[in-house]
């Protein structure tokens, strides 16, 4: 393959550009992420906030890795799923870049980027992805050629419902760090904690969970009186145990003996070390790539554009159209 692979990711909070050489090595990503102080992320406002960052961000990863444009060897960027007016600024971008460099455009699927990223950086062959993200909570294989989503959440994802609990108590995005924090507080103070009295509402369906009677239980109990420190290790324990044990039912199902995590909740600690204890009990094994290519990162889009290229897959500014419901099994496994 001739000259580097630029990849943009912008479904959602993050502008991120990242590139991968010719010979397939991955480049950390240049990436800008809008924090509202107050409220939730709206999606104009964080296309505005996208376009803003574009052109600086753009330079920052080329001086970073000391790369040029004038040997780019093609642009990918995230085509879905995500929020629609942030798609489409990533998308814009890809476009006039592709067009001005006249190199190949790839539009990939963001999910299936967290797989490949993943299956990469931990060297591991056909995994159970537990994908934990602000939006999406999902459990995917690769099954008949493509990556099906065997379970996911009913209502918000695991980092959207980590990121409201927290705001309702002043942490502004992004809440699911601050949690951690207060979680390792609690057992720290407390190294035989049990949850009695922090119990709280545990859904899973099958291979499907729901998270958002999590959360108003866990904002009743602290208003209730219980320690915030207490209800956020709860809350964690909850939450993490659903993933787990949805997680565990796929790899049973499927018979698949490795687990990979992605997503930016896949930062968490305690849910890697459960997904160990998990995997290790199953004789399997727990993979995390590192954290940052666990939260959004053009990088995972360009090496997925590169997989792709590879392949012999482009889109035609026909086809370059942005997809905010892409679903993860709508891509064929072409390499
Ligand atoms: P993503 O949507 O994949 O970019 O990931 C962003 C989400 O990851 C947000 O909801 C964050 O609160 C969450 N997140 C980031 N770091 C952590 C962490 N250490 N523990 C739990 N959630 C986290
Ligand atoms: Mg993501």
């Amino acid at each position: 393959m001739d000259g580097w692979i630029l990849g943009l990711e912008s479904t959602a909070h993050t502008l991120s550009y990242g590139a991968v050489l010719s010979n397939g090595q991955a480049l950390p990503a240049a990436t800008d992420t809008i924090r509202p102080t107050v409220g939730g992320i709206h999606p104009r406002e964080a296309a505005d906030h996208h376009r803003d960052v574009a052109d600086n961000l753009l330079t920052k990863l080329l001086e970073q890795h000391e790369l040029s444009l004038s040997n780019l060897g093609g642009v990918a960027f995230s085509q879905g799923p995500g929020m629609g007016p942030c798609l489409q600024v990533g998308a814009g971008i890809a476009r006039a870049l592709a067009a001005a460099h006249e190199v190949p455009l790839i539009g990939v699927n963001h999910c299936v980027a967290h797989i490949e990223i993943g299956r990469s950086e931990c060297d591991c062959d056909d995994p159970v992805l537990l994908y934990v993200s602000g939006g999406n909570t999902q459990v995917i294989t690769r099954l008949d050629g493509r990556y099906r989503v065997l379970g996911e959440t009913l209502d918000i994802g695991i980092g959207n419902m980590l990121d409201k609990f927290a705001r309702k108590f002043g942490h502004p995005f992004p809440g699911g760090p601050v949690i951690e924090q207060h979680a390792r507080a609690h057992l720290d103070a407390h190294p035989n904690a049990t949850l009695d009295g922090l119990e709280l509402p545990y859904a899973v369906r099958g291979m499907d969970m729901a998270f958002s009677g999590l959360m108003t239980a866990a904002v009743a109990l602290v208003q209730k009186g219980a320690p915030f420190d207490a209800v956020c290790w709860s809350l964690q324990e909850h939450a993490f145990a659903a993933c787990v044990e949805v997680a565990e039912r796929a790899m049973a199902h499927s018979g698949k003996h490795e687990l990979l995590l992605g997503g930016g909740v896949a930062c968490n600690q305690r849910l890697r070390d459960m997904c160990t204890i998990m995997a290790k009990e199953r004789e399997g094994s727990s993979h995390a790539p590192p954290r940052i290519y666990c939260i959004d990162n053009g990088t995972m889009i360009a090496q997925l554009g590169w997989l792709e290229l590879g392949a012999g897959r482009t889109t035609s500014l026909n086809e370059s159209a942005v997809d905010p419901g892409l679903r993860t099994d709508a891509t064929p496994i072409a390499w």
